[in-house]
């Protein structure tokens, strides 16, 4: 059969960071050592209780279809938990649970476009935004980020308003970002709720990281006046609960939007997997302590490799208060070694020190006129004495 994909599936995009991983893999196989600062996934274990609540879920027979929404205990528990840390006023009818927090992205999309509507993201961001809006038929436009007076980056909100225009639906916000590590200030956050309540724009929230923070308290576009109403949260368990593999999340917003986005469950995976869900809740109900260990072993880690990193020979290294994420600025670095090309100046450091990294070009297309160059290294992945061996490597890489 002469085989011709759908039209749209020309416009899907994907992870590039996948690549990464394999190239990681290849060199491994033939005999490289690799430090693995490309992975955004977590080696640290899901908290035994959540395990257990698991076990003893499968052994309850809790292993048929249950609700399209999720489980009403779910989604009880996480309206009261997002009540406590946000301030806002969700009920039960608020929140529909998914198979991770990814899937949020898309049936946002899915709800609120228009094919030709414009949808604004951030870039550089989590590539999955600008594939899911050009996949819907949407027009991507890109915001991005700039440097600040100590290097550091900061919302270009000057070009976020200009990009706003009659056919802008949408607009998707990830404070606590993938892949900078930035969080906005309180103040940008109030303008960027004013635009959207001036604009009439719908708003996705991604909260992936609200809960991976060292320090200070994370802040939430969704408890903003006006923005409850046409705000969609992204929450998931995979940071908080070091539950990646296991895909639970959900999406929480106003009561219209989510029977839409339920409805688009019953059409996609009728339901999140329901013995999942019980130990979901389990993970809500217990002592934060599981979680405030996952942040300590993440913190150690994050002072090391920022200290580290700010040794290495034209690299400069913020210090973000969350996500597990780091985002050196390495203009200096690439230059002095002769790199114009991500690609090169990423495999000239693997092959050289092992060091395997995403490059800004993985997290969308690099936008006309930026000058700046910037890897990004993840530290959930890692453990802190390969830390260690890694960024020696890369300091003596840099001289
Ligand atoms: N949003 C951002 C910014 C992310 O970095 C990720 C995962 O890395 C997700 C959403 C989705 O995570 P999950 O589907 O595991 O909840």
């Amino acid at each position: 059969m002469n085989f011709q994909q759908a039209e749209r599936i020309n416009r899907l995009g994907t992870e590039t960071a996948f690549a990464v991983a394999a190239r990681a893999q290849q060199f491994m196989a033939s005999g490289g050592e690799v430090f693995p600062f490309h992975l955004g996934d977590m080696n640290l274990p899901t908290p035994e209780h959540i395990v257990q609540a698991a076990q003893k879920a499968i052994a309850d027979g809790k292993t048929g279809y249950c609700p399209s929404a999720g489980i009403p205990e779910l989604r009880h528990a996480l309206a009261r938990e997002i009540n406590q840390s946000h301030g806002t006023h969700y009920e039960m009818e608020n929140v529909a649970i998914q198979p991770g927090g990814k899937p949020v992205i898309a049936k946002f999309i899915q709800s609120v476009m228009n094919e030709g509507d414009e949808v604004l993201y951030p870039n550089p961001g989590y590539p999955i935004y600008e594939s899911q809006i050009e996949y819907f038929g949407g027009v991507a436009r890109p915001y991005s980020f700039l440097p600040g007076a100590n290097g550091e980056l900061y919302l270009d909100m000057e070009r976020l308003e200009a990009s706003i225009t009659p056919k802008t639906k949408a607009v998707i916000v990830n404070d606590l970002h993938n892949p900078t590590g930035i969080e906005h200030s309180a103040g940008e956050l109030e303008k960027l709720a004013r635009l959207a309540v001036k604009h009439n724009l719908f708003v996705l929230a991604d909260e992936a990281y609200f809960d991976i923070r060292y320090q200070g308290k994370s802040r939430s576009l969704a408890s903003f006046p006006g923005m409850a109403e046409r705000t969609v949260i992204l929450y998931t368990f995979s940071k908080r609960f070091a539950m990646t593999g296991w895909r639970l999340g959900a999406a929480v917003g106003p009561k219209s939007l989510i029977e839409i986005i339920s409805k688009l469950n019953v059409n996609n995976e009728s339901c999140s997997c329901h013995f999942i869900q019980h130990a979901a809740l389990a993970g809500l109900q217990q002592e934060p302590a599981a979680s405030q260990q996952i942040l300590e072993v993440l913190r150690r880690r994050r002072d090391l490799a920022v200290e580290m990193l700010s040794a290495v020979p034209g690299f400069f290294c913020p210090r973000p208060e969350a996500t597990f994420y780091l985002f050196p600025e390495v203009s200096e670095c690439m230059r002095r070694k002769g790199f114009e090309q991500y690609k090169d100046f990423a495999e000239d450091i693997l092959v050289k020190t092992g060091v395997s990294v995403c490059t800004r070009e993985h997290f969308g297309r690099v936008l006309p006129g930026e000058e700046k160059k910037y890897i990004r290294l993840a530290y959930s992945g890692i453990d802190i004495d390969r830390i260690e061996q890694g960024l020696t490597a890369l300091i003596a890489y840099g001289k």
